[in-house]
Formats: C-alpha cells, structure tokens, sequence
C-alpha cells in the first residue's frame, strides 16, 4: 500500500505528497484514519490566517478525525478517537486539568501532522475507544464537540434558560445538539443561510431566523453563544444577553481583529464574557461517553462527503464555492481516507 498526506508546505501550498509507511514509537499508536473533519480553521492553516503561534508549517492537516488501530497494539482493529492537545503533562495548567492551556502549546493538525492521511502515529495515552456500536460519522465529529461541550460546561446552561445561538456553521449546530443536555427552555438560532434551518431545527433549535436579532432592540437571552467568529456577530452576541446573562464566545474571529466594546455597558448591565479555547481532557472524556451511550448522534451534520484525492473539491465545498453542493445546506464537510 502506498501512503499519502495531505500536506500544507506553507501557506497556500497545498499538495496530497506521498509518504513513507509510518512506525509507532515507544508510546505511541498507529493509526489508519479513515474519516477526517474539515473546518474553517483548515482553511485558516491552508490560506497562513491562524495567529503563527499556532500552527507549524510544513503541516499535515486533520484535527477532527477517527479511525481504526493497525496491528501489533493490544487496541488492534478497534476505533478510536484521540485527543489532539498534545499536554506536556507536567505544568501547573496541566496538572490542573487544563491540557488545553499548557504552558507548551502542542496540537494535532497544528503543530503536529494531523490525519488527513493514511496513516498517523499518535500518544497512546490520549486514544479513546470508542463503542462497537457507533457509527463512524458521528465519531469523527469528537473533537469540535469537544470544543463546543467545553464551552459550554464553562459558561454553565441552566436548566429552564432562554439561549441565543449566533452562526449557522457545525459549531453552531454542534452547540444546539448539545445545549439540549441541559434541558434549556428555548433554544434560539440566528444565521445568515436560511438553507441551513433544516439543519438547526433537526438539530433541536426552538427557531431559525436570519434577521439581525440586534434590530429587535434589547434581547432577554441568559446565554448567548457566539459561533459565527466574525466580528459583528460578537456585537450582536454582547447585546442579546439580559442584565446578568452570559456571552460565551466560541466562534474565532480572523487573527488580531479588534470588536468595538461599550465596556459600560459590560459593567452596568452585569455582564459575563467568556472565552473557550479548545477542550480539556474532561471535556473529551465526556463527549467520549455521550457517543458510548449513544446519548449524542452529531453524524447528522454531516452534508459533503469526499475522497481524500478530492481535497480540492472538500476544500472548496467548505468556502461555499460555486459548483460545491449549490445552494444546498453545508454541514460537516468530511473526508473519506479509506
Ligand atoms: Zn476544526
Ligand atoms: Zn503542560
């Protein structure tokens, strides 16, 4: 079998390069991906716009994936998902839970190559097995709703709560799909694409519009989720949250654009703003057991489907590019490996 990568040599540079067969080293796992995620911070790494502090070129990329254990592991044959933060498992943040916020930034995909290819060798320790019964389209979409669940465990859903979601993209949907473990009152969607309502709703959205919910004056939201990562919807975000309420920001704005903050208005309207990066180890084992339980079915996102040879395609599917899907609903856009 030969092998093949999809490989990032510098921004704008992209190429499927053939590759040597890979070994697992000490502690470490072979594994063949067969289903890669691609997402707006893919195209970020291909087009050079992610903050350089994050990301290392040449890079293989693929963050959000699963696949299958080759031989001579005790985990032969099984599927797994793994943990893309790469702890240095001995810094205050790290013995702290906080993988996420090492003082030495390391990721799959980023600083790392990821599993846009044949075969990846990854850190043992952070596989997950996943259960017999779940369905590889709903494993590969681990690590966004590792990001998302994090998110949202840190902001806290009360039980009862009226939540706004701004954005139409996986994470959005991913955020609804999750919001409803915590049993909120309403879940309101705000998105640009009406062609994605079907989606939200499928999702578990209360409502879709994609009318400017800033033009309906002051919102009464307890929690607004800011998933479109633009920086107009961060204004709208700040101004849909009751007195009292809660912004949490999930959506990456491009590297160093700034928003325009009434910062009395943060105060005299008690205001909570959080930021979430990634996910923690917590958060990953919990979206593990949802899958295991069968708890979280996120493979329903899933709209684009391509060959690993069609990376040009997938590519210009998640730009919304003519000739990608139409006007169609855009979803989850995967790669299939193998
Ligand atoms: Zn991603
Ligand atoms: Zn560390």
């Amino acid at each position: 079998m030969t092998h093949a990568a999809l490989l990032v040599t510098a921004p704008g540079e992209v190429l499927l390069a053939p590759r040597q067969a890979l070994a697992a080293g000490p502690g470490e796992l072979l594994v063949e991906p067969d289903l890669v995620g691609l997402c707006g911070t893919d195209l970020e790494i291909i087009d050079g716009a992610l903050d350089p502090a994050y990301v290392r070129y040449p890079v293989v990329v693929g963050h959000e994936w699963t696949g299958v254990v080759a031989g001579g592991s005790a985990l032969a044959g099984r599927r797994v998902v793994v943990e893309g933060i790469v702890g240095c498992g001995h810094c205050a943040r790290c013995a702290a839970g906080e993988a996420n916020l090492c003082d030495t930034y390391d990721e799959i995909g980023f600083t790392r190559d990821g599993a846009a290819a044949t075969q990846i060798t990854v850190p043992a320790a952070l596989a997950h097995p996943v259960a017999a019964g779940v369905a590889a389209e709903d494993a590969v979409l681990t690590e966004p709703a590792a990001v998302v669940y994090r998110g949202l465990a840190r902001a806290g859903v009360t039980p009862g709560s009226q939540v706004l979601v701004i954005g139409d993209g996986t994470v959005a949907l991913l955020a609804v799909l999750l919001l409803r473990l915590w049993s909120p009152a309403r879940i309101a969607v705000a998105g640009r694409r009406g062609e994605q309502e079907a989606l939200a709703l499928a999702a578990g959205a209360s409502s879709f519009t994609t009318r400017d919910p800033g033009g309906a004056g002051r919102g009464g939201f307890d929690l607004v989720v800011e998933a479109a990562g633009t920086a107009a919807a961060v204004g709208t975000a700040l101004g849909q949250a009751r007195r009292g309420g809660t912004v949490l920001l999930l959506g990456l704005p491009p590297h160093g654009q700034a928003v325009p903050l009434a910062a009395d208005q943060v105060v005299n309207d008690d205001l909570a703003i959080l930021g979430s990066f990634s996910y923690t180890p917590a958060a990953w084992r919990a979206v593990v057991a949802l899958l295991n339980s069968g708890q979280l079915r996120p493979g329903i996102l899933v709209t684009h489907r391509y060959q690993l040879a069609g990376w040009e395609q997938a590519v210009a599917a998640l730009r919304g590019g003519a000739g990608a899907g139409g006007g169609g609903p855009r979803g989850k856009v995967l790669l299939q490996v193998r």
